[in-house]
């Protein structure tokens, strides 16, 4: 963040203005806020549209605020989460400005039910600025799992790892000005000289989603098996949420992110072993892996 950047954000917080519609004074204090995550990332809430009583107004299709006593509503919320009524939970909306690693941002445009408007490399020129992990980050190859990493590296190796990641981006960095400039040269255009940049070069977007879709993101990306870099984005925004939308984000944790899905050999084996039974792999008709999965909750 320039201080040019940081004076802009500043002055729109200075600003207030009066309106008819519901506020949410938990999300009211992160407005414009860039909070840091990653060695140069942030995320920043821009605008959002609806707070808890919004959800129980559109349940309720009513004509005022549709709001009874909070712990109603909260009970309506917990209600409509248990049972997948997901629309009301469309009619709260988010607009974040978020800066992040490319390699972070193939997984999260993956999210295809946002609004996305990203910042055009070919209009404009890239900052140098490349995600670098921190050491303990720099992890070895997991060996229980193709998808992800294990052991921090540690010694020479991640030095040199370390010392690749930056001379490897300054390289590239170096090579992009040199083609883009045009002095004493034509000048190479901007949207092909940005193909030897890596992947961990920052871009930013504007990306806009609605309260269930973001839901929906939170659970799939704040979650222990998606990868660190995207994890840390994700767990900032469930703080955010939880300040906006205390009541909803709490049935949230409570059913998504801390709850687990059954499938029907699951109930059936959750039910023997309430009566008595010893369940085994052998007698559950679960895979070994399914197996694991099933004892990771239950067990
Ligand atoms: C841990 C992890 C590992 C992953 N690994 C890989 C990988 O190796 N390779 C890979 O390619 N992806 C991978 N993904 C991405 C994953 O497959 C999804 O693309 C991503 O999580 C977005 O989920 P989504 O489609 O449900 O979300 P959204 O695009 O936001 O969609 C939300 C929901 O809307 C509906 N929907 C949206 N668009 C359509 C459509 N066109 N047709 C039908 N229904 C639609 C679906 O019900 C969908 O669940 C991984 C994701 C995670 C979390």
């Amino acid at each position: 963040m320039t201080p040019e950047q940081q004076a802009q954000i500043d002055a729109q917080r200075a600003e207030t203005h009066q309106t008819r519609r519901a506020t949410a004074p938990g999300m009211e204090a992160h407005l414009y806020t860039a909070y840091p995550v990653l060695d140069h990332g942030f995320v920043r809430v821009i605008d959002y549209m609806g707070d808890d009583a919004a959800i129980c107004q559109a349940a309720r299709v009513s004509y005022g605020r549709g709001t009874k006593a909070v712990s109603n509503d909260e009970g309506l919320i917990r209600y409509l989460m248990r049972h997948w009524h997901s629309t009301p939970f469309e009619m709260c909306e988010i607009k974040l400005h978020v800066k992040l690693p490319v390699f972070v941002a193939r997984q999260w445009i993956r999210h295809r039910t946002a609004n996305v408007n990203e910042y055009s490399a070919r209009y404009s020129i890239l900052d140098r600025e490349f995600y670098i992990p921190a050491p303990e980050d720099l992890a070895a190859q997991s060996v229980v799992n193709n998808q992800g990493r294990g052991e921090a590296l540690s010694g020479d190796e991640a030095q040199r790892v370390l010392d690749w990641l930056r001379d490897d981006s300054d390289r590239a960095y170096d090579h992009y000005e040199a083609m883009i400039s045009q002095d004493g040269q034509q000048g190479l255009a901007r949207e092909l000289a940005r193909m030897n940049l890596p992947a961990n070069i920052y871009t930013q977007w504007y990306w806009k989603v609605d309260l269930h879709n973001l839901f929906h993101f939170l659970r799939l990306r704040a979650d222990a098996h998606a990868q660190m870099e995207i994890r840390v984005y994700a767990k900032k925004l469930c703080e955010i949420v939880k300040d906006w939308v205390p009541a909803a984000y709490g049935a949230f944790e409570d059913y998504r992110l801390g709850g687990a899905t059954l499938s029907a050999r699951g109930v059936d084996c959750v039910r023997r072993m309430a009566a008595g039974e010893e369940v085994t792999q052998e007698t559950s008709g679960m895979s070994k892996g399914e197996w694991r999965e099933f004892m990771g909750v239950v067990g």
